[in-house]
């Protein structure tokens, strides 16, 4: 990709929901030199293995590089006519709720933007989701549960002010190190104590100061059992709770029922009594106690419940908003926030409203839409259950590779056949999902070449910039998007000239007039000129018209989005597995990320050194299991469930306990192991978030 060379642009790295500032140096001799921004507030200059390598990963072998329409290759005219074409017939056939778009948190906020407004205003169904809902759904559910909206109260100095960090169902060595590294400075230089709630043993748990190691699927158990430690121990804000909170009494009487002491806490969650009451004190006397976590919580049918948990014993402690303080999600994809913040799920409509009649009727004035959705449409696993059954019959994917990565995925790549239309945007030419058979192509722009914003975990919004020209014939997701809308008929709804022009319409129909009406309003963004724009700050929001500069905490004033005000204690549902073990299968599998890679590793196995850390796919099992399967470490086992089976390399390892195994998901057939990890996963999902279950799946291992 060789390109003149360039002045250092400051962008953001494509990877995790850090969302590291990084610079970029092209040399004009096809390299590119990457550093850390050191002026980024989210990692003041540092960067990890993956954002280093970077600059290895930049190459066009296997990139899409031109449209192809029916397996051959095609020009740009012909494939967005046959894709306005397409899903015209589709809509005129069947009716608007045949159509569905599966995004992804790889997206800019500019191009999720746009197909949530042709799909939600424009084609008339809601039918728009994401890999997002693999992500963090059970955190939205769980934020707008308690607080009356989708808000992380928080910011990243939290984690730098706080006395006691807990980590909950997160390897953020691993999977934020960045963060991780601004945990393990604060200790260093504060005495900040870390303590791991995990199934597993991890790169975090070794390191911490104290590491609960719990039963799956206990978490909600664990944070009954501290709420009601600190309500036995008089350690309630009673003042706080009293004039801010709503449902105290209710959730407390069900955390008591679950777990009325550490005795019941330690038995359900299988850890020691004396470690249990070390948690509890601690929890209880640090008053700057930041609880975060990720997709150990996340990716549960009980997801929602767990996140309410944890939101309850801060809610009760007044520890939120303030300092040091508070429940903190740990964002797994670099815009899974941007998405939520267009609408990019099917339970939103656009700007983090829903599907009241107000919000029905103020979006669709502003677009001027002609067919506004008027309910909810389908997440995710029900979405690729509706093109199983032929509900739907033309999907839009775009950056997403759900052959790999749904639930169930040979199911979700079995029913991609039966679509009469199915288009994929995509910046590689070769995955899983483009093998399952799309009849239309869109060669998508890569990091690089890519210009809009994204959101990290702290609601910080940073500007992605190029640095490269696009590759081929690669165009934005936006731009494709955009066109396809005029060729349907709504050219002038979507007559974008760029970018810049896209945020400044979603930041304005994020405005209120009343700045206290609901938690994402960026209107003070609203009127930046494309100059401004371009040089946009990182900013959190919201960022109205009365302050544009953003805010650091949510909350602080103890007023909610809820109709109260007050925030709500959650009651949460007895903690239970979705499946249990059984004769047939004895094991539960988890399933999780490694430090060097990205989802399925279209980009980062493109860096040698990066495969240099786990070159092949594998199971963990505990050294006892593996003597009583006779695996042995190097061999190989057959991993089964009642969805599939592969075979995987055996890591006989301590970490794991017995009747557990741990597998990585980012192979897949396309990367030549034949180790699609989705294929075993089974598709629970939690009732109110729709977020699939994938870390207790139960499982045999026989040697192969
Ligand atoms: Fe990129 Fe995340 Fe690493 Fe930062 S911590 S460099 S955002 S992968």
């Amino acid at each position: 990709n060789v390109h003149a060379a360039a002045a250092r642009v400051r962008t953001t790295c494509p990877y995790c929901g850090v969302g590291c500032g990084v610079e970029a140096t092209p040399d004009g001799r096809g390299g590119t030199s990457i550093a850390g921004d050191a002026s980024h507030p989210a990692n003041a200059g540092r960067l990890c293995s993956k954002g280093s390598a970077l600059g290895e990963t930049l190459g066009l072998e296997t990139r899409l590089l031109h449209p192809i329409v029916d397996g051959a290759r095609s020009t740009w005219d012909v494939a967005l006519s046959r894709t306005a074409q397409g899903l015209q017939r589709v809509i005129e056939r069947y009716g608007p709720d045949a159509v569905a778009f599966y995004l992804s948190g790889q997206l800019l906020t500019e191009d999720y933007y746009v197909a949530n407004k042709l799909m939600k205003g424009f084609i008339g169904s809601a039918n728009v989701d994401t890999n997002s809902r693999l992500c963090m759904a059970s955190t939205v559910a769980g934020h707008r549960l308690a607080f009356g909206s989708d808000t992380v109260p928080g910011c990243y100095e939290d984690l730098d002010e706080a006395d006691l960090l807990v980590l909950v169902g997160s390897n953020a060595a691993w999977c934020h190190p960045v963060l991780y590294q601004r945990m393990a400075l604060a200790r260093e230089r504060r005495g900040a104590r870390i303590v791991t709630i995990d199934v597993r043993g991890t790169a975090t748990t070794e390191s911490a100061d104290l590491a609960l190691t719990i039963q799956p699927g206990m978490d909600g158990v664990l944070f009954s059992g501290l709420l009601a430690h600190l309500a036995d121990r008089g350690a309630v804000d009673r003042a706080y709770v009293a004039a801010h909170t709503e449902n105290f009494d209710a959730a407390l009487a069900q955390a008591r029922r679950i777990a009325p002491d550490v005795a019941t806490t330690a038995a359900r969650c299988g850890v020691a009594p004396a470690d249990i009451a070390s948690f509890f004190d601690l929890w209880r006397k640090t008053a700057r106690v930041a609880t975060l976590y990720s997709q150990g919580v996340n990716q549960s049918w009980q997801g929602t419940d767990k996140v309410v948990s944890i939101l309850n014993c801060h809610l009760a402690t007044g520890r939120i908003a303030r300092p040091g303080m508070g429940p903190f999600s740990l964002t797994g994809q670099p815009n899974a926030m941007g998405g939520r913040e267009v609408g990019g799920l099917a339970n939103q409509l656009a700007a983090h409203m829903g599907f009241s009649s107000a919000e029905i009727d103020r979006v669709a004035r502003f677009w001027r839409a002609p067919h506004i959705a008027k309910r909810e449409g389908l997440k995710a696993v029900a979405m690729f259950d509706a093109i199983a059954c032929g509900e739907i019959k033309a999907l839009w994917i775009m950056g997403s590779n759900p052959a790999v990565s749904l639930p169930r995925a040979d199911h979700a790549r079995a029913a991609l056949s039966r679509l009469d239309l199915l288009v994929i945007s995509d910046n590689v030419r070769s995955t899983d999902t483009i093998a399952a058979g799309a009849h239309v192509l869109l060669p998508a722009a890569a990091w690089g070449e890519k210009d809009g914003t994204v959101t990290n975990s702290e609601r910080r919004i940073s500007r992605q910039r190029p640095f490269a020209p696009l590759a081929g014939e690669a165009k934005p997701d936006w731009w494709a998007t955009a066109q396809v809308a005029a060729r349907m008929g709504f050219a002038d709804a979507f007559d974008y000239a760029g970018p810049a022009m896209i945020f400044r319409e979603h930041a304005a129909l994020s405005a209120f007039e009343n700045d206290r009406a609901r938690d994402f309003d960026i209107g003070g963004l609203a009127e930046l000129s494309d100059a401004a724009y371009d040089a946009l700050a990182p900013t959190q929001w919201p960022a109205p018209v009365s302050a544009p500069g953003g805010r650091k905490r949510m909350f602080a004033d103890g007023r909610f989005f809820t109709p109260s005000g007050r925030a709500r204690f959650g009651v949460i549902a007895p903690p239970s597995l979705a499946a249990a073990p059984s004769a047939e299968f004895p094991f539960l599998l988890n399933t999780g990320r490694l430090r060097d890679q990205w989802h399925t590793m279209t980009r980062t196995g493109l860096s040698p050194r990066l495969a240099s850390h786990s070159p092949d796919p594998f199971v963990e099992v505990n050294p006892d299991d593996a003597r009583g399967l006779s695996l042995i470490e190097g061999g190989f086992a057959r991993v089964s469930t009642a969805h599939g089976s592969v075979v995987l390399r055996v890591a006989v390892t301590n970490a794991q306990h017995r009747g557990r195994a741990f597998v990585p998901i980012h192979w897949s057939d396309e990367t030549g192991n034949v180790a699609r990890v989705g294929a075993l996963v089974h598709a629970f999902t939690d009732p109110v978030s729709g977020q699939p279950d994938s870390k207790a799946v139960p499982a045999a291992l026989a040697p192969v």
